[in-house]
């Protein structure tokens, strides 16, 4: 029997890559683990993380203002952005630390430089071989761009989070997560900002009525989006960007920003010496037990451009490490997965828009309420919360719960455990709800939608 210098080689030391090693050492595998750039990867150095931080740093304009009708007088509050920049960094430092130490001590040894396949079994780094009986790839994802005139221009959410100053303007281009996120994050620091994207309205994907209440809510803050707009080209003049748009109109700029996807990071890893089937997108091909094409290679998290979220990754590297260490085969469920936007306001979701819902069901139930939260009564900020229910007629199962409003990440992530459980319309109803909450209205709502009611008058 062939003997390898590891059990098992992880490429990248993200969320995934580093749960997966941690379980696998604890259950007695030889594991090792290979980062080119920081500790911690997308979420940890990146993104979720550094982006939530900047999120909370941005709402303090909000809570300034509404301190007002609370009885409070503020002096003009001064903000300082290269000390939120510091503060940040300085916890990024942190948890890296963190993250180095949990390997350290669940025994995995930590391997710093670029991991390539040499063949199925050998892993190179920077010319020095090591070979495993499993190899990892969990080396996650990278942002991607049109190509473009002046796409050279452009920074992307990786550098959005270490601007040396904020811009007095500045257009974002996408309508996903990452340019909804970073659109509430600059413009309530006060930066013009414009989110230009080339669908009707934000977040495809997501519960229409969500999508539509977000983007008002966003206008209603002062973010100018421009829908069904594309950008042709992007010219630099005297420090300034003018980018052209299809129908001919010129939007000028500061900074320019692009958030229109991310890609799984492939390229350079030796793929194809090591016989890994990619799909059409790039991403590297896997079962329902994380192995690729080739049964000793396996992969986890954005490389295999699932479900790009962090817990999902975190889920399938648990599950491989119980699969392949632990005598007990074990796939993540990713059904009902709760996601969350974090916009200003947040949106949250778990389970089946109304769209989906409508298109497996053939009788649908719609509850929706939008109401102003109590605490605006008095704050007078001029901004609604709006949640929604879609039911399985039939079986009076809950399908999907939505919601934009305050606190919605918050909210969504208990009723993700009551849509596990195949929680009914009537058992909502049953529960008690929470006096006063916004929460509580998820409990409360009785009056189905009409039918006929024109969704976007909704
Ligand atoms: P998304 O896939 O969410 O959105 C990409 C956006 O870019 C869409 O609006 C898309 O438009 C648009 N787009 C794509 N190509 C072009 C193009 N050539 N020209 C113009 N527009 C284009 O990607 P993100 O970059 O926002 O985020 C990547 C992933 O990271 C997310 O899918 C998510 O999984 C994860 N993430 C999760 C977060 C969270 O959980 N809170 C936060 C941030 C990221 P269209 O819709 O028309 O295709």
């Amino acid at each position: 029997m062939a003997t390898y210098d590891y059990d098992l080689i992880t490429i990248g030391a993200g969320s995934g890559g580093v749960r997966a090693s941690r379980m696998s050492a604890g259950y007695g595998a030889r594991a090792a683990v290979v980062e080119n750039s920081r500790f911690g990867g997308t979420c940890v150095m990146r993104g979720c993380v550094p982006k939530k931080l900047l999120v909370y740093g941005s709402q303090f304009a909000d809570e300034f203002e509404d301190a007002r009708g609370f009885g409070w007088t503020t002096g003009e509050p001064a903000f300082d952005w290269s000390q939120l920049i510091a503060n940040k960094n300085r916890e990024l430092d942190r948890l890296e630390e963190v993250y180095r130490r949990m390997l350290r001590e669940s025994g995995v040894t930590m391997i710093e430089g670029t991991g390539l396949l040499a063949d199925p079994h050998t892993v190179e780094v920077e010319g020095r071989a090591m070979t495993a009986e499993h190899i990892l790839l969990a080396a996650g994802g990278w942002p991607t761009m049109p190509d473009i005139p002046g796409i050279e221009h452009v920074i992307t959410s990786n550098e959005a989070l270490d601007l040396e100053h904020l811009p007095a303007r500045l257009v974002i281009v996408g309508g996903g997560y990452i340019a909804v996120e970073f659109a509430g994050i600059f413009n309530a620091l006060g930066v013009e900002v414009t989110e230009i994207l080339r669908a009707d309205t934000i977040l495809r994907g997501f519960d229409e009525d969500m999508r539509l209440a977000l983007a008002e809510e966003m206008r209603k803050r002062g973010v100018n989006l421009l829908c069904e707009s594309v950008v042709r080209g992007i010219e630099k003049e005297n420090g300034a960007y003018s980018l052209r748009l299809a129908g001919g109109d010129v939007v000028e700029a500061d900074l320019v920003m692009y958030a229109t996807g991310r890609a799984p990071r492939t390229k350079g890893l030796g793929l194809e010496a090591a016989g890994v089937e990619l799909d059409g997108k790039g991403a590297v091909v896997v079962d329902e037990f994380s192995r690729t094409s080739q049964p000793n290679i396996l992969a986890i998290g954005d490389i295999t451009d699932r479900l790009n979220l962090t817990p999902v990754a975190i889920a399938k590297g648990q599950a491989l490490a119980e699969t392949l260490f632990n005598s007990n085969p074990t796939t993540a469920d990713l059904t009902g997965v709760p996601t969350a936007v974090f916009s200003q306001p947040p949106l949250a979701t778990v389970g089946l828009s109304e769209d989906e819902a409508r298109g497996q069901f053939a009788d649908v139930d719609v509850y929706l309420s939008r109401f102003r939260p109590m605490k605006h009564t008095l704050s007078g900020r001029d901004e609604m919360c709006v949640m929604k229910l879609v039911v399985d007629a039939e079986s009076d199962r809950v399908l999907g719960c939505h919601m934009v409003g305050m606190d919605a990440a918050e909210i969504i992530q208990g009723l993700g455990v009551a849509l596990k459980c195949g929680a009914t319309k009537a058992q909502f109803d049953a529960t008690v709800g929470i006096h006063p909450t916004a929460a509580e209205e998820f409990v409360t709502m009785r009056g189905k939608r009409p039918a006929h009611a024109a969704r976007k008058a909704g």
